[in-house]
């Protein structure tokens, strides 16, 4: 378990305008999403996805409890029949990978330079550096399990 004092509002609604640019940036690029959900089947494509402790909170703040689906340990609880069900509130690992080849490198240079401004946000409203498997990060929070315990 990893205590840490979650982020304020204002860090959130800050975070909340990052995303909106870089959604924009991700559909100027023209990568395509065919909708085929691979990109987060962790264990058959060998993914880890990564997020911020910030990024973490923003899911933790606006996901409710019935939210959660953990089919396996490796799979992400929001995974379901193939789709993402917190699209709106997803990190920037899962909205700046496509599998549409031919734009990766634009896309990974999108990923770091909006990895660097949230970073840069965590230090600017105080909050605890944090980077790690997403997964890990939910795994510990009481909501993500259900009433009788985890699947
Ligand atoms: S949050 Fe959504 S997009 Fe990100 S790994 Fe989970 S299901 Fe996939």
């Amino acid at each position: 378990m990893h205590d840490r004092a979650p982020a304020s509002p204002q860090a959130l609604d800050a975070l909340r305008r990052v995303y909106e640019e870089l959604d924009a940036e991700l559909l100027a690029t023209g990568a395509i999403c065919l909708a085929s959900g691979n990109c987060c089947n962790f264990p058959e494509y060998g993914h880890t996805l990564f997020a911020t402790g910030l990024e973490a909170d923003y899911i933790r703040a606006h996901v409710p409890r019935e939210k959660f689906r953990w089919a396996s340990e490796e799979l992400c609880p929001f995974w379901v029949e193939r789709k993402c069900t917190i699209r709106e509130h997803r990190a920037l690992g899962c909205r700046s990978y496509f599998c549409d080849r031919t734009k990766t490198d634009a896309l990974n240079a999108i990923h770091e330079r909006y990895l660097a401004r949230i970073r840069a946000l965590e230090r600017e409203h105080g909050i605890e550096p944090r980077y790690a498997p997403l997964i890990r990060i939910m795994a510990d929070w009481p909501e993500s399990a259900p009433p009788e315990g985890r699947a």
